[in-house]
């Protein structure tokens, strides 16, 4: 396409403007790069594959006529510059590093999504009044690095830089020099940067779309988390001779407390989440009494209020089983996200982005982490959910249709070049 388009005729197309193949086609370059053999990636953060995707996308952005920095935790931003080069920019992104079974489109989507808006927007020959700014945010997925969201947090300075880059892989490696290994080092400062707004694309990771017959979720906010390690201690003993009623069996007392969690959560709908992911069970021996269980807790509303209330129930439960059984516990809090309201002209936006589009849409919380998260702590933001088959990610058979990709990157693009005119 030669021939400029105005930001009037953008809004006026009924067409999505962008191009969903080279889109595809992006995607797919991209996830060979630690691609499996079940049709999945494996390219965890600050690897060698993670550098080569790295350096795919900065010689994408390159081509595109961006400029490219990196800051000192590794993200990297990709700039097109707008008419008023005082404005802050209008960003957008997601990470490209995966999980050790991972998908082809958790993260790289919202990345290339960006890319493509970028692309678009210099075929139409669109300039915006504020810079249009592709981020990769370093490390999202926390798999070899906890925590996840590390590049996000520390660039919203939740995070400490010295202390993020200290922390160590389970080889020993620590970040600051996984990132002298693979060159992304950089020299940006990571903190006081304005944000004008920030919109993130990202596949559901649910079944809420596809099982709605929706192709784009208007992401209203995000569940809060506590997340917790219980301990429960007992007393081993010999399966045989110790009597039932004399017994302080941690096995018992956790199982009460697994079928509590998902109890109250059961309770507090809609928008509650509990979950027991990990159980470790010591000595683990089949004729010896449990005499300690070692769990984990992931507590999740999208109030406030309730969250707190599943917390307290829970914990009047573990009491309860403790009494039961002769048990002791010991509870440590390891994450603690507020439950977050989106800005609504950045809701807005995308909501008007699908409309003008014709596209089936839904208003939609999300119930994972996303970097989103913590941008939104610098300026107005916002997300954009595309369904993804059978609800599933985090597994080698993630998929997505090209189709509903290039929706969501239509209304990117829409809901961007709203916010930096
Ligand atoms: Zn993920």
């Amino acid at each position: 396409m030669n021939h400029s388009v105005t930001t009037a005729e953008l809004f006026s197309a009924k067409a999505p403007l962008i191009n969903g193949q080279r889109l595809w086609q992006s995607l797919m370059d991209l996830a060979q790069l630690g691609a499996t053999a079940k049709g999945g990636v494996c390219r965890l953060a600050l690897t060698d594959l993670d550098r080569q995707a790295r350096d795919l996308f900065v010689q994408w952005c390159t081509e595109a006529g961006c400029s490219v920095s990196v800051d000192a935790i590794g993200n990297i931003f990709a700039r097109r510059p707008g008419r008023d080069a005082q404005r802050a920019p209008v960003m957008t992104g997601s990470h490209i590093d995966t999980q050790p079974t991972g998908g082809k489109f958790d993260g790289c989507f919202g990345v290339l999504a960006g890319l493509e808006v970028i692309r678009t927007l210099n075929d139409l020959g669109l300039q915006t009044a504020a810079p249009i700014e592709v981020v990769v945010w370093t490390n999202e997925e926390g798999s070899r690095f906890p925590p996840c969201m590390m590049g996000s947090g520390v660039f919203a300075g939740r995070f400490d830089l010295a202390e993020t880059l200290a922390k160590r892989d389970e080889q020993g490696i620590s970040v600051g020099q996984a990132l002298q290994g693979i060159g992304y080092a950089g020299s940006r400062a990571v903190l006081g940067h304005a944000v004008g707004a920030y919109f993130e694309a990202h596949i559901e990771q649910g079944p809420i779309l596809e099982d709605q017959g929706k192709t784009i979720g208007v992401v209203m906010g995000c569940l809060g988390q506590k997340w917790f390690d219980l301990t429960l201690s007992g007393v081993e003993a010999h399966a045989g001779p110790t009597p039932m009623a004399l017994r302080k069996d941690a096995l018992v007392g956790a199982a009460q407390v697994v079928a509590a969690v998902n109890r109250i959560a059961h309770a507090l709908q809609p928008h509650a989440c509990g979950t027991v992911g990990c159980l470790e069970v010591h000595p683990g021996s089949r004729n010896v009494i449990p005499g300690e269980v070692k769990m984990t807790l992931d507590l999740r509303h999208l109030h406030s209020d309730k969250l707190q209330a599943m917390v307290d129930q829970v914990q009047q439960a573990i009491a309860e089983a403790c009494d039961q059984h002769g048990l002791t516990q010991r509870l440590t809090p390891t994450a603690d996200f507020p439950p977050l309201d989106f800005a609504s002209q950045c809701v807005d936006a995308v909501r008007d982005g699908a409309v003008q589009l014709g596209l089936s849409h839904m208003d939609i919380v999300s119930g994972a982490g996303h970097d989103a998260i913590f941008l939104a702590e610098l300026g107005p933001a916002g997300m954009i959910f595309v369904p993804c088959e059978g609800g599933i990610s985090h597994n080698e058979i993630e998929n997505a249709s090209p189709e509903d990709l290039a929706a969501g990157c239509a209304v990117l693009l829409r809901a961007m070049v709203s916010a930096a005119n």
